[in-house]
Formats: C-alpha cells, sequence, structure tokens
C-alpha cells in the first residue's frame, strides 16, 4: 500500500462509527477468511461492524470464528440494506467489481459510505477511496495480513484472526501449492502458526468434512470428465439433474475443476454447472501456464478472475453453453498447443 493510502485508509477507520464488510457472491475460504479477519481486527479497535454476505456459503467454512455473526443477504435483504445505508465505511474484500456481489449491487451502488477495496483480482473497477490491489498476491486472506502489518497493529493478530487468514491462504492456493505461493506466503504462514494455530486441525475441518453424497457426486464428475486432446482441454459437465440427484449442496463441487486439470498435459480445464434455481449455467475455467482464462472468461462469457483460474456464468441453456466453448476453442489453437 502506498503511504498516502495507509493514512487515509487510518483516518477513514479512525472517523468510521459503522463499518459493514462485504465479499463476492458465493462466498469461498478467502471471502468468508479474510472478511472474517478484518470483522476481528476492527472489532478490537472497538468499531460498530456488520459482515454481509451476498449468499449462503459452504458448511465446511462454519467453524471459522465468529461466522455465526454473517448476516446472509439474501436471506435478509432488509436489515442488510438497513446496515449498508447507515454505514460510513464499506469493505470490499476479494471482489473488483460491485457486480460481483450478485443481488447486493443495487444497495452498494446506492450506498452513500466511502469504500476501501481489498483484493487480488484483475482489473479492478475504481470505486474506492483507497483500492489496495495487488494481483500477485495469492490470496486476499495475505493482503489483509499485510494490511493489518501497514497499520502498524500485526501484534492485534491473534489465533482467531490466524485461522481466518490461514484458511483463506490456504483454499486460494490449492494447499500451497499455486504458483501465486511466495516465500513470503510461506513466512506469513509460519508468523500465523506461531500464534499458537493448530493447522492441521483446519485442513481437517475445510477438506476432512465430505459426505457420502458429495464423493459419489465427484465420481460422477470423473465420468463425465470428456478431452479434447488435440487442444489440450478437458471439461466436466454436471446437470441440474445429477446435482439433484445427489442432493448436492453449496460446495459440494468446489476443487472438482483440478480433477481434469490434473490429466497429463491439460492446459485447459472446465467444469459446467447447470444451477436450476437461478436458471443459469456456472462455469470455473482453469489452466496452467500462460494461457489466460481471465481473458478467455471476459472475452467470450463476460466473467473474470485470476490468469489461471477464472468464472462466469452463462444465460444460454446447458448444451448451448458447452456447445459455444466447444465451437470458439479452435482459435486459440496455437494457446493451447
Ligand atoms: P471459481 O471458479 O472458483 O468460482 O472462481 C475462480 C475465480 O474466478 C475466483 O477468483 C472468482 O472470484 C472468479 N470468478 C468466479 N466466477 C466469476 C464470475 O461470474 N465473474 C467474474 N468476473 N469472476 C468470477
Ligand atoms: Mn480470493
Amino acid at each position: 500500500m502506498k503511504e498516502k493510502d495507509i493514512q487515509k485508509t487510518k483516518s477513514a477507520i479512525q472517523n468510521a462509527d459503522n463499518i459493514v464488510i462485504t465479499c463476492h457472491k458465493g462466498p469461498d475460504g478467502d471471502a468468508v477468511g479474510s472478511t472474517m479477519a478484518l470483522y476481528l481486527y476492527l472489532k478490537k479497535k472497538d468499531k460498530n461492524i456488520q459482515v454481509i454476505v451476498p449468499n449462503n456459503f459452504p458448511d465446511f467454512l462454519k467453524w471459522i470464528p465468529k461466522t455465526d455473526t454473517i448476516l446472509i443477504y439474501d436471506e435478509n435483504i432488509e436489515e442488510a440494506n438497513t446496515h449498508i445505508e447507515s454505514a460510513d465505511l464499506i469493505f470490499s474484500l476479494d471482489y473488483n467489481a460491485l457486480h460481483r456481489t450478485g443481488m447486493m449491487q443495487d444497495a452498494l451502488k446506492n450506498a452513500t459510505a466511502n469504500f476501501i477495496m481489498i483484493d487480488h483480482h484483475q482489473q479492478p473497477d475504481d470505486y474506492a477511496i483507497v483500492t489496495y490491489s495487488d494481483t500477485s498476491i495469492c490470496s486476499t486472506c495475505q493482503m489483509v495480513y499485510h494490511f493489518i502489518d501497514y497499520l502498524e497493529d500485526i501484534n492485534l493478530i491473534d489465533t482467531d484472526i490466524a485461522q481466518c487468514i490461514y484458511t483463506g491462504i490456504m483454499t486460494d492456493t490449492g494447499s500451497f501449492r499455486f504458483r501465486s505461493t511466495t516465500s513470503t506466503t510461506h513466512r506469513v504462514i509460519a508468523n500465523l502458526i506461531d500464534t499458537g494455530i493448530d493447522n492441521a486441525k483446519i485442513h481437517q475441518n475445510v477438506y476432512d468434512s465430505n459426505s457420502y453424497n458429495r464423493l459419489q457426486l465427484l465420481g460422477l464428475s470423473l465420468t463425465n470428465l470428456k478431452v479434447i486432446p488435440e487442444l489440450n482441454t478437458a471439461y466436466i459437465t454436471l446437470s441440474a439433474k445429477e446435482l439433484q440427484k445427489f442432493n448436492a449442496q453449496k460446495g459440494d463441487t468446489e476443487g472438482v475443476v483440478n480433477y481434469a486439470l490434473s490429466l497429463k498435459g491439460i492446459k485447459l480445464a472446465v467444469i459446467f454447472k447447470e444451477d436450476a434455481n437461478e436458471n443459469l449455467i456456472k462455469m470455473s475455467f482453469r489452466s496452467k501456464g500462460n494461457f489466460s482464462v481471465n481473458e478467455f472468461a471476459r472475452t467470450h462469457f463476460n466473467g473474470g478472475g485470476h490468469t489461471n483460474a477464472a468464472g462466469a456464468v452463462s444465460d444460454l441453456s446447458f448444451q448451448d453453453t458447452i456447445t459455444k466453448f466447444i465451437s470458439i476453442l479452435p482459435t486459440y489453437k496455437n494457446e493451447l498447443k
């Protein structure tokens, strides 16, 4: 962060009575971890703070400290709107554009509060008084660690805050294996462990909490895996009917796309999920090397994310979405070689 932004942030926090912390729709480990870390940190400064997330998040994140205080926007619209209207400072965590908050975006656009963004996605929108954006950092959670450090409060990171930050770094780096995992990331993790957290327990809480149905759904996903060898591409499809068959819960398909990417030689992997409730198709893109799924998702599906991990939604039918994807691919023949 620039010195000028640090000073601006300090006085914005000092002058704020009501603070709201938000994250993107479909909150993941980094979104929930970073919002709760910031919440716990600002609580120490005796502020009125409310975390509001656009919609519910997976059960495997519900052990994270104080998540029971989170307000879920689409289940408490009126109450959430009141908080947003009366806020004088709103944090955007782990997203770079207000539309990423889904149905919460109108309330945020109408808010009179100042915004501070802490985020690591590419091409952030310009609506905050402070935009702490760094696409080279693996996770918003690691950025919250640096943020607290910039505000000269590193000694306020206790075991609860450390658990939150650890979770988001772990989930956004694929357990410390993606290229975004730097020596600084490992240093931050070492400092977090030194606060006394049980890091093995965090892995267990997040990854060893599968239901039988979830594993069966994984089995079906692998059965549905298709490969286009000449384009080094693999994709998985899950129709609404298939998701219903295994009573799929929020988060049950998280990480499934990585199995497609784990095939030898594959450079581009995709999962297509049919969401019957919202009447749309959710896509997750993953890549290896220089192929930018951020650009791909932006150009063809109005989505975005990072170079090697991005997402988008399509309002075409399930089959038409897959057909569109397959028809676009040959134009990337050289990049995917
Ligand atoms: P995932 O595939 O795990 O849902 O998301 C991968 C990355 O892409 C995340 O960083 C996420 O924030 C971003 N992302 C996911 N879905 C969308 C989307 O619909 N639009 C945009 N702009 N980004 C997305
Ligand atoms: Mn993230």
